[in-house]
């Protein structure tokens, strides 16, 4: 992704994934769970949002209510931002609004937006659907609720990447790491990954061989405290 690359327009992705996650306001789900009061995932100690750059370039010249991480906004945990950068692919910038009282929807990242999903990339290379980062399952309300992931968002969550990958494909090589990653971790644990597949329905993937197995979301086990 360099400066001559063929760019996004980052106005009309972000009108584009704008669908709720879920029906309810899923924050106030999991805000009474968090200490601090806040959504664990607007919480800059618990998720430090990330965006492409072209993306801050558009975020930057429209609203204050983001900067570049410096690291110390967790005043309970300051980090030298070196350390995280170091992990954060090279066409990534890690970044910090004001915080859930000053969000500002219309100028949430794409970051926010696809929280806690990401795209899931077969051993084979196919964009194939929605999985999730299993590290939030004990804060994310969601991920004890994925049933009520709504079609419009997973569509809007579809077709956005689709769009990104047609661009860039250091990002698409990003999340077939990822997804490797999380393949890796179901094997250790034994167990299979759900998946929300780009067809609508939804999947317990084998993280062996990667078969698939149609499943309904509401029969999935919750995790602690949702359970
Ligand atoms: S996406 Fe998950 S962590 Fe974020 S507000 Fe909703 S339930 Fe909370
Ligand atoms: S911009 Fe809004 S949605 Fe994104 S992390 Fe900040 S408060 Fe949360």
């Amino acid at each position: 992704m360099d400066n001559d690359s063929p760019q996004i327009d980052f106005e009309s992705l972000l009108v584009g994934f704008n669908a709720s996650t879920t029906p309810i306001d899923c924050g106030t789900m999991c805000a009474p769970h968090n200490p601090s009061g806040k959504p664990f995932c607007c919480d800059i100690c618990h998720a430090v949002p990330v965006a492409y750059k072209p993306e801050w370039d558009y975020l930057k010249t429209r609203t204050t209510l983001w900067h570049l991480w410096r690291g110390d906004e967790c005043s309970d945990e300051p980090m030298n931002p070196d350390d995280l950068l170091e992990e954060t692919p090279e066409h990534l910038l890690l970044l910090s609004c004001k915080g859930p009282a000053h969000c500002e929807r219309e100028f949430r990242a794409t970051s926010c937006r696809q929280f806690p999903f990401f795209p899931y990339i077969t051993s084979d290379f196919r964009f194939i659907g929605l999985a999730h980062d299993w590290e939030f399952e004990s804060k994310c309300w969601i991920l004890s609720h994925m049933e009520q992931v709504t079609p419009e968002y997973r569509q809007e969550f579809i077709k956005t990447f689709d769009l990104i990958f047609s661009y860039w494909m250091d990002d698409f090589d990003s999340y077939a790491a990822l997804s490797e990653e999380v393949r890796e971790h179901y094997l250790t644990i034994r167990k299979r990954l759900p998946l929300l597949h780009r067809n609508g329905s939804d999947y317990l993937v084998s993280p062996k061989n990667e078969t698939m197995k149609k499943i309904d979301l509401k029969k999935l086990k919750s995790h602690a405290p949702y359970d």
